[in-house]
């Protein structure tokens, strides 16, 4: 009997095949049995009719309960009437096990209940599908990078020192010695674009923000490009050439799971490079107009950048921050060193920051001087400031969160429903 997953039923219309399967919800009529079957790769609805099986078989179906496990065997046919386009005329069930009553029911349940059950919160269709799309939109970052020629060279996690600053590190032991918990590979991506030019990392990033805010977790997935030569503008290029490949490709390829989700891709479809382009202190001044009392120096909150992005519809970097509000390897504007000659990448629809990038210091003298001024150890940046010492080259990159990626390409509120198990304030488990 030839193993088809629920995908792959339309090859196979009018032969015996097997779904290996969970029952996600059934009903009865007395004489006919509906169970609905999820395997991972879809959805179908399989018919039992008490005339054509035997006894054994339906006595079989009178066990099932929801999230049951059971391998079904039948012909699968066409019907139109069905929202799952087939549905399958069963032969032969064999229940794997008989699930205990299933705590995640038809009825709304708060996020509490629902984050403490995650581990079966990621059954349902809605979650199920939001990963697909996170997978897509790993792949497809992945594919640009490979396209445009950069090399994978992710960074460690476990690091001796932070990336800027030291209050929101996660620290753990390492033998006789305390380590970090990674907060951005940047530093480490700088070396490796020395010595292959064009790269990227991707991975796990650990903040101890205690941001408890719909784009914050603790632990998120980012990815980080570097370029050796790469200066202010082709940075840009770059970044905003990424997000349209994303966008544009997401809405061809996963076209059915956003419409699953809800997601009214009207501005995503307007998605397209270049972006506009603003200055902080066009910002700050745009922000004036609009009512917000934010202060000449102060960084854009999450409501500013909401408020900045009303009147757009693609998404818009904000760059030359103040020098004093960034970090320390950011290069100076040569034509105002009070700014940095970095951006911000903001999404719109509310979404916010997506991605930060800048040009970093090559200069040997000001990159020492910078991390005197924010005073950090000398010592523990001595392999960073050596990438100035033995053939220093302007060079520039960013990251770009997934997560918040996700959450806007799919239109959810909170980036909590973008990962399998999110890390949030006071939340470590399941
Ligand atoms: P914010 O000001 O919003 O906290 P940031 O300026 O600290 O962000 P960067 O250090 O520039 O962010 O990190 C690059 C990207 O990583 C951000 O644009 C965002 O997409 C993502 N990111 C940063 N912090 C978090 C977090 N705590 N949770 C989820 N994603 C994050």
């Amino acid at each position: 009997m030839e193993k088809v997953t629920i995908k792959e039923v339309s090859k196979h219309l009018g032969q015996d095949i097997q779904l290996q399967s969970w029952v996600f919800n059934f009903r009865s009529s007395g004489k006919i049995f509906f169970l609905q079957l999820r395997d991972g790769t879809g959805r179908l609805q399989a018919v039992i009719s008490k005339n054509d099986v035997s006894e054994d078989v339906w006595k079989v179906c009178e066990e099932i309960t929801m999230e049951s496990s059971v391998i079904v065997t039948g012909v699968v046919n066409e019907e139109k009437r069905s929202p799952f386009g087939f549905e399958m005329q069963v032969k032969d069930i064999k229940v794997l096990q008989v699930a205990e009553e299933y705590p995640i029911a038809k009825k709304e349940h708060g996020i509490d209940f629902l984050l403490d059950n995650r581990h079966l919160w990621l059954r349902s269709e809605r979650q199920a599908t939001i990963m697909r799309v996170r997978d897509e939109i790993i792949w497809l970052m992945r594919e640009f990078f490979r396209n445009e020629g950069f090399v994978l060279t992710d960074s460690p996690i476990l690091t001796p020192t932070s990336c800027e600053g030291t209050t929101t590190l996660f620290s753990t032991e390492y033998f006789d010695e305390t380590a970090y918990l990674s907060q951005s590979g940047q530093l480490y991506l700088e070396a490796c674009a020395m010595a292959l030019g064009k790269v990227y990392d991707f991975g796990p990033t650990f903040r101890a923000e205690k941001s408890k805010t719909r784009r914050h977790m603790m632990e998120f997935w980012m990815l980080d490009a570097e370029a050796a030569f790469m200066q202010h503008d082709e940075n840009l290029k770059v970044q905003e050439k990424l997000v349209s490949y994303v966008v544009v490709n997401i809405l061809k390829s996963k076209k059915k799971e956003l419409k699953l989700l809800g997601r009214d891709t009207k501005f995503l479809e307007k998605v397209k490079a270049p972006f506009p382009r603003m200055k902080y202190s066009e910002a700050i001044n745009k922000l004036h107009n609009l009512g917000s009392d934010i202060k000449e120096g102060e960084d854009l909150g999450a409501d500013d950048e909401t408020m900045l992005m009303k009147e757009f519809d693609q998404p818009v970097f904000v760059t030359h921050y103040p020098t004093k509000i960034k970090a320390f390897y950011m290069q100076p504007d040569p034509e105002n060193p009070n700014q940095v000659l970095c951006d911000d990448l903001l999404a719109p629809e509310g979404y916010g920051e997506i991605i930060g990038g800048s040009e970093r210091i090559w200069d040997l003298k000001l990159l020492e001087q910078r991390i005197k001024e924010h005073k950090l150890s000398q010592k523990d940046f001595e392999w960073y400031v050596d990438l100035r010492r033995y053939g220093s080259v302007p060079h520039a990159g960013f990251g770009i969160g997934l997560e918040r990626t996700v959450a806007w390409i799919c239109g959810l509120d909170h980036v909590r429903e973008t990962i399998p198990f999110p890390r949030l304030l006071n939340r470590l488990k399941p």
